[in-house]
């Protein structure tokens, strides 16, 4: 037997409440329990741990078989799991999630702050806000003689590892906490408040930490768990403003959360196409922002805006460290600009509700993380923080971020604005020199003559979120530069039909939150006429093309890149931007429509599930779109806690099937008695041609029997999203300005060659790709090597192996083994 089988973790949720929290807690206890450990949970943050239990246990433990196999989780070795029918349920988990603590059937959580909880305890809490095992701020924990108090308390369970999930002050007291443990064991050894073998036993404290926090203001993560939840409320709202301030001509102004960093408020203005952002980052200078600010808004509206929209960080400051409020702004701009303006103040509407499919994904890959990281962890390893980084999950000593994130608000203090925004990831940066080049309108344009282009602009493919937000900024790009913005609508069939329009600044100013294609689409490449298409490019004289799509729009510049041997017209730099909810272009981690779609796809599943427990224990088969690519499928399944997952790469074969029987029979068997349970299964459209979605409904329901029924729901277009998501919004800026700088250097180096006829080299046309959270490009020549084009999708998906991961969250390998 392993060391690490005796591990008793115990998890608790500290700081101010986020979205993604019980994600973690639900993904800590899983794993734990898979690899061997005992799990508790810790009500009410620090305060539980000092509180303690006052009662005994009262757990109704409903099953104690033993059994069990070795299961495997991403590749990592696990350890046997004999435990894990033993661990299925406590029953706990159901009186958090009643949010009583107490339970008619005399259950009751009172007096007991560290509980003990099972796999089934933290079934579904993904998909609920906030923390359900409660968080705090403890005064008592600040002091040591609460932290010698909360060790005796953890040392009582027995508990020796901990994982720690809260903003910066709560991971500042996880750290203080494991450095003093050696004193405090020794302390109540001394005072005889533990037993000499409770001092041996419990020498060491595992400790790691998540970042839960709303305004994304930790160093050395990318990302921290309920930003992006928060952001999409904040988005949400300003969306709902948009309209009434169009209405009235009205100018609002909205005050976002963040005391020391201005992510939600820059992301959220430039998602939503703000007309002026404040931030702590990047003050105003303190004697002139108020005129810069009405000069900006007034050039709006000299061009006929009807609306205007300020994003105020709530500690948005001037360069001479005096706070900007709300209140200001508003008189400020009703005063010298006559608007009639209001103020909103979204308060706590931001941190709560159900979490975005990226606060599902990320906090289940890092609380898988957490618990890996203490299993690993030595009296001499430090203290780890989970993050995410490049995409990829990683552990930074917990210490070096804390140190690094009060940076950030030391620097402000000191007015070195510079450093602070550089102690802030790359990607902030740029969304700020984002948000200024589709917000600000120049007096004059800013290229000379004659480097400025006529661009044309198509999209091309299936419609998907963010296509219009990557139209607007181009268009607002290209004013700015002086270039002339092409929309080509309807593809390449439009081009040939001269459905050719210049697009204007105001014209596209409401795109960032339209859904589907403004210039309309068409799956036809351009080899429908590739003689005819270049005679277009040469009638309209375009410099450049920018074309929005899937694999279709690879496709095209693939077509187009080859057909510059014939015909010059195709002599221009061209980029494809990736845009399409299959994600399936190849090298490309992320295309714009993917998040919005995999949002749809959460909110369907929700919806469905909840159905799926309420009628009687049904098993749901989803369909999902995707092409044959099955990410939609796979990070849906993930998002969704669905427990079978078809992808057309993995295809379904009848072993599969009568294993997936088999697993659906024994899970329901195990469920506690009078317990409706739905469960999900999500089908990829195309996984196979034989056995359908409707073939598969038909056999859970037919094998099913007494123990679960079986019913299908399509979700087909709804996948394509209404209003695009805000990361599919500030992806689509960050991509096109990038796309615009990329054409704009190309175009400058053609028009330094000497001949007649210019030649573009192959690197002028090519894919803007996201590859971990570098951007890059690949020529289109190059990108033939990584695409499967028979299937159309990559040859190889990043996220393969991520179905073996769902199929681990629902302890498949353990269930199936059980004799
Ligand atoms: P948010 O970002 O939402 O404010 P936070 O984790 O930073 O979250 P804090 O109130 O700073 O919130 O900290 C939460 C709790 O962590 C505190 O109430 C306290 O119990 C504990 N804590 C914070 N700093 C320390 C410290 N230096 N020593 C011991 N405990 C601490």
């Amino acid at each position: 037997m392993s060391n690490n089988k005796k591990l008793k973790l115990a998890v608790l949720t500290s700081g101010g409440d986020s979205a993604g929290m019980n994600a973690v807690v639900r993904a800590v206890v899983k794993t734990a329990i898979i690899k061997g450990c005992e799990t508790w949970i810790v009500r009410e943050g620090y305060e539980g741990l000092v509180r303690g239990n006052t009662e005994g246990h009262r757990h109704t433990h409903t099953h104690a078989e033993k059994g069990g196999a070795s299961p495997r989780l991403k590749g990592a070795e696990f350890h046997e799991a004999e435990s894990f029918i033993h661990n299925l349920r406590y029953g706990d988990g159901e009186l958090l999630k009643d949010g009583t603590g107490d339970h008619p059937g005399g259950r009751t959580l009172k007096g007991r702050y560290i509980v003990r909880v099972g796999w089934d305890d933290v079934r579904g809490w993904f998909s609920e806000g906030g923390t359900l095992i409660g968080t705090a701020r403890s005064v008592a924990f600040r002091t040591r003689e609460g932290r010698l108090t909360a060790a005796q308390n953890m040392i009582k369970e027995g508990i020796d590892a901990l994982v720690v999930c809260g903003g910066d002050g709560s991971l500042t007291g996880a750290d203080v906490f494991r450095a003093e443990w050696p004193g405090l064991v020794s302390e109540l050894h001394n005072e005889k408040r533990i037993t000499d073998e409770q001092a041996t036993a419990h020498a060491h404290l595992k400790i790691v930490g998540l970042v839960g926090s709303i305004d994304n203001d930790m160093s050395m993560t990318d990302l921290t768990i309920g930003a992006p939840t928060a952001l999409h409320r904040i988005c949400e709202s300003i969306d709902n403003i948009n309209s009434t301030a169009y209405s009235h001509s009205r100018a609002f102004v909205l005050e976002v959360m963040g005391r020391h960093c201005g992510w939600l408020a820059l992301m959220a203005a430039v998602s939503c196409g703000a007309d002026f952002v404040l931030i702590p980052e990047n003050p105003p200078d303190a004697d002139n922002w108020a005129d810069e600010m009405c000069q900006s808004i007034q050039s709006h509206r000299d061009i006929g805006k009807r609306k205007t929209i300020v994003i105020v960080a709530e500690g948005a400051l001037d360069s001479k460290l005096q706070p900007i409020h709300s209140e200001q702004v508003k008189e400020i701009l009703s005063e010298r600009l006559g608007l009639d303006t209001r103020v909103t103040t979204l308060g706590h509407t931001q941190r709560g509700g159900r979490p975005c499919a990226m606060d599902r994904i990320l906090p289940t890959l890092q609380g898988i993380e957490a618990v890996e990281a203490l299993l690993e962890s030595t009296p001499d390893s430090p203290s780890y923080m989970i993050g995410v980084r490049e995409n990829k999950i990683t552990r930074v000593p917990l210490m070096d971020a804390v140190k690094m994130t009060r940076e950030v608000a030391q620097a402000i203090s000191e007015k070195n604005f510079e450093k602070a925004m550089s102690l802030r990831d790359p990607e902030f940066r740029e969304t700020l020199e984002g948000f200024f080049a589709t917000s600000r309108l120049e007096s004059e344009p800013k290229l000379p003559h004659h480097l400025r282009m006529r661009v044309a602009i198509m999209h091309v493919g299936a419609p998907a979120g963010g296509m219009n937000a990557a139209t607007r900024a181009i268009v607002r790009y290209c004013v700015r530069q002086g270039h002339k913005p092409f929309a080509v609508h309807n593809g390449f069939v439009g081009l040939l039909e001269d459905n050719v329009h210049q697009l204007s600044w105001l014209g596209v100013d409401n795109w960032p939150t339209r859904g589907g294609s403004e210039l309309g689409t068409n799956r036809k490449l351009p080899d429908i006429d590739l003689g005819a298409v270049a005679a277009k490019f040469q009638q309209y004289n375009f410099h450049a093309l920018i074309m929005i799509g899937g694999f279709e729009a690879f496709s095209s510049l693939l077509i187009l890149e080859q057909g510059r041997k014939y015909y010059p017209a195709f002599n221009i730099p061209m980029v494809h931007l990736p845009a399409t909810i299959s994600n399936n272009v190849p090298l490309t981690e992320f295309s714009l429509g993917s998040d919005t779609s995999l949002n749809a796809l959460v909110d369907a599943c929700d919806a469905i599930k909840q159905s799926a427990s309420a009628s009687r224990n049904r098993v749901f088969v989803v369909e999902t779109q995707g092409g044959k690519c099955g990410y939609i499928a796979t990070m849906g399944a993930l998002a969704s806690g669905a427990c079978i997952v078809y992808t057309p790469e993995r295809g379904i074969g009848l072993d599969m099937l009568r294993n997936d029987v088999k697993f659906l029979k024994r899970r329901y068997g195990l469920d506690a008695k009078g317990k409706n349970e739905g469960r999900l299964v999500i089908r990829n459209e195309v996984s196979s041609d034989v056995y359908t979605t409707d073939v598969i409904t038909k056999m859970f329901k037919e094998e099913g029997g007494s123990l679960f029924d079986s019913r299908s729901a399509s979700l087909g277009h709804t996948l394509q999203g209404g209003i695009p998501s805000p990361t599919d919004r500030t992806r689509a800026v960050r991509l096109s300005l990038k796309s615009m700088a990329f054409i704009e250097k190309h175009h400058e180096q053609l028009l330094k060659q000497q001949t007649r006829s210019k030649q573009a080299p192959p690197e002028s046309a090519a894919i803007i790709t996201i590859q971990g959270t570098s951007v890059q490009w690949v020529p289109v020549q190059d990108m033939v090597q990584h695409a499967d084009m028979k299937n159309r999708r990559g040859k190889k998906a990043w996220w393969d192996g991520y179905q073996e991961l769902v199929e681990a969250l629902v302890a498949r390998p353990q269930i199936l083994a059980k004799g």
